[in-house]
């Protein structure tokens, strides 16, 4: 990897997205470390940089458009295009209000407020952040964006009676969201393959992260591993694709 590859990661204060910019930051490239509180994004890249990551904060908040502009001028000042765009920033919406709340995405009974807001951070900043980059990415030589989707999101495991997934808490909210970042991966595929923007969606696996109270049982290391996959994928690789560590996932 050389020294100008420059890498944005939403959401990298911590968790996935942290372990992503860590270990992109590791393999050479300059990550621009995304997070919506200025004070907790520069704590997130001084602890990088003193593993010898060459990494700044920006702060963005995926779902306010004056931090996403300003994000993509300070990117272009700075380095004149965007090589990688990991859009990992995500909320499950539930446990807004008490964390022990696990029941409040039953579909008959959820709250609208909280599917609006689930919706707007995963779906809608999901397409915000990614038109502001995009016209920098269109300078890279090897652009690739990496969605930051769940196993949750594929309707084949969900709606299989039988499987574990049927098991899990209900999430009106949450799922949905990434099932639309699934359809949204695709049609940003079909849209960019002809420029050579490789356009994938990651299923990083049940995280130990704050999202879930740290009852994940892989390490944020260990899930941001097939986000790194697809941000350094070669000319030849895949796009309009669903990836976990294991390999594809089904839809
Ligand atoms: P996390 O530790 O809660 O991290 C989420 C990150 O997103 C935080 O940096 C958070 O910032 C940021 N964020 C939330 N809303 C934002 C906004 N409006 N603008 C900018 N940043 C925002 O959770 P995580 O588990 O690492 O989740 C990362 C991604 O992986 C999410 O998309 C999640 O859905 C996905 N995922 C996680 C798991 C899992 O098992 N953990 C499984 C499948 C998929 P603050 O610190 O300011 O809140």
């Amino acid at each position: 990897m050389n020294e100008h590859i420059t890498a944005l990661v939403t959401g990298a204060n911590k968790g996935i997205g942290h372990a992503a910019a860590e270990q992109l930051a590791a393999l050479g490239m300059t990550v621009l470390i995304g997070a919506r509180d200025p004070r907790r994004g520069e704590e997130a890249a001084a602890a990088v940089r003193a593993a010898g990551g060459d990494v700044d904060a920006v702060t963005l908040d995926v779902t306010d458009p004056v931090t996403i502009q300003a994000a993509a001028t300070r990117i272009e000042e700075r380095f004149g295009h965007l090589d990688v765009l990991v859009n990992n920033a995500g909320i499950t919406g539930s446990g807004q209000v008490s964390p022990q709340d696990a029941y409040d995405q039953v579909p008959s009974t959820v709250d609208l407020d909280m599917v609006r807001s689930v919706l707007e951070t995963n779906v809608v900043g999901v397409i915000a952040v990614t038109n502001a980059m995009l016209p920098l990415l269109r300078r890279s030589p090897a652009p690739r964006i990496v969605n930051v989707s769940s196993h949750a999101a594929s309707l084949t495991l969900t709606s299989d009676p039988d499987g574990p997934f049927a098991a899990l808490l209900p999430s009106a909210a949450y799922t949905p969201s990434k099932a639309a970042l699934s359809a949204l991966t695709v049609q940003y595929a079909n849209e960019l393959r002809k420029d050579g923007i490789l356009v994938n969606a990651a299923a990083p696996g049940f995280v130990a992260t704050d999202s879930n109270n740290h009852s994940g049982f892989l390490t944020p290391a260990q899930g941001a591993a097939v986000l790194v996959r697809l941000a350094t994928l070669g000319a030849d690789g895949p796009t309009g694709g669903f990836f976990s560590a294991e390999g594809p996932v089904p839809w």
